[in-house]
């Protein structure tokens, strides 16, 4: 496949890394639900989680597309960059809204990797999808916020020093503008864990390291806050766009992995006598989805293009974040059935994928939020809920 490719010789030298991790190092991870520590501690050692943090902390001070076009790779190569990626962008609310102090603190150590922040608590049990309606509260007492409450889908919190957390600082009665009154913290969890927080694994259908934190007065010192009280949920959404684009990215490489795996596999498998790519049945589901993968393509390069001029492109990264998921998502159907009862072997890896590319329609937004999104953003029609 011809694609055009930015960022040659990143991408180049990420594969390669990639090449040490077989697919057998993938497959008994996903197996035991292990931890891909050895993979992470590499990309950490080459600097790849740090591409964002500016250089004066430590970090590569790299664009957005650099990032891309790692996770990409990664994703491209048949590993999964979930075990990490958060480690990559979570410091952004911290870098826009931290105090001097704070990013001096933390973002020298998040770059080398001695400190990990790839826990972010929003999602709770009974809020889901309706941030504004989360109850974790934190309240002000002596120099301290004390936080009670609970998240849910808290991915890699067992993997993570630290974990950047939104909660409550107002009540909902008491707050005027709805979107005020959510604040977010910097929480060291090793200084509060298995004391007054408790972190519980849930079992997924792929590995992912999610998880659920339990908060019983879990003091957080008040130089911990980041920003302003109570403008918390304007901070988390300021990184949304970031994210979109690098869960996309993701998206991509896992369309191209089943692209190229589906496409090698039909010309090499040979029943009735001849290679069955050579039916049409099976060619055709397989160019459509490269198709849908180009054309998601080239919507979160325009995604990229205006993040990097420092636009707000919103309606470009909801765009990218939707039509790449879904074109990952195509990708995957076409290769399991190209596959045909291989598909569902473990030693292919095709399983594996499939099972890892279906959650970027659910998570970290789901496919009916962003058309919500488009619709009232973008076609200016009345907010759905
Ligand atoms: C593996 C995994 C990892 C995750 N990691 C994290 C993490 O690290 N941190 C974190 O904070 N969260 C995380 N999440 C949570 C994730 O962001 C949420 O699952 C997601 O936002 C959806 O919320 P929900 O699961 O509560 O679904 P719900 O809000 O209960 O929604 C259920 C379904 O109803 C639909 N729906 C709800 N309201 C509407 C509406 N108004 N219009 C149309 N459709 C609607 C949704 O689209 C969804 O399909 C993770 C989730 C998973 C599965």
């Amino acid at each position: 496949m011809n694609y055009e490719l930015d960022n040659i010789e990143v991408r180049e030298s990420v594969a390669k890394l990639c090449s040490n991790f077989s697919n057998d190092y993938w497959q008994t991870c996903d197996r035991s639900r292990k931890y891909p520590i050895e993979f992470v501690t590499e990309l950490s050692k080459k600097g790849y989680l740090a591409t964002l943090i500016p250089e004066e902390y430590g970090g590569l001070g790299l664009p957005i597309s650099v990032a891309a076009a790692i996770l990409e790779e990664i994703h491209r190569s048949g590993g999964n960059a979930s075990a990490c990626h958060a480690q990559m962008y979570t410091m952004g609310t911290l870098l826009r809204h931290g105090s001097d102090q704070q990013k001096r603190k933390y973002l020298p150590k998040i770059a080398s990797g001695q400190l990990r922040l790839q826990a972010f608590g929003v999602t709770e049990p009974n809020s889901g999808t309706d941030t504004l309606a989360l109850t974790t509260s934190a309240k002000l007492l002596n120099n301290k916020y004390i936080v009670n409450g609970q998240k849910i889908w808290t991915s890699r919190a067992e993997h993570s020093d630290l974990l950047m957390l939104l909660a409550r600082t107002t009540p909902k009665r008491e707050i005027k503008n709805k979107t005020d009154g959510l604040s977010v913290f910097i929480v060291d969890m090793r200084k509060v864990l298995n004391k007054s927080l408790i972190i519980k694994n849930i079992s997924t259908m792929m590995n992912h390291s999610s998880t659920e934190l339990f908060f019983d007065n879990m003091p957080v010192p008040v130089e911990n806050l980041i920003g302003l009280e109570g403008k918390g949920f304007k901070y988390i959404l300021s990184g949304m766009n970031a994210e979109r684009i690098l869960i996309a990215s993701e998206c991509i490489g896992d369309a191209k992995w089943f692209i190229e795996k589906s496409t090698k596999y039909a010309r090499d498998r040979k029943v009735f006598g001849r290679a069955i790519g050579m039916n049409q049945g099976v060619q055709f589901p397989i160019a459509k989805a490269y198709a849908q993968m180009r054309a998601a393509e080239l919507t979160l390069k325009s995604a990229i293009r205006l993040y990097e001029k420092g636009q707000n492109p919103g309606e470009e990264a909801n765009l990218a974040k939707l039509l790449c998921a879904e074109a990952s998502w195509s990708a995957a159907e076409s290769c399991i059935q190209t596959f045909g009862g291989f598909g569902f072997a473990e030693e292919y890896d095709v399983e594996r994928k499939y099972r890892e590319a279906r959650l970027y329609q659910v998570a970290p937004i789901s496919t009916n939020l962003i058309l919500s999104y488009i619709s009232e953003h973008v076609l200016g029609m009345p907010r759905s809920y």
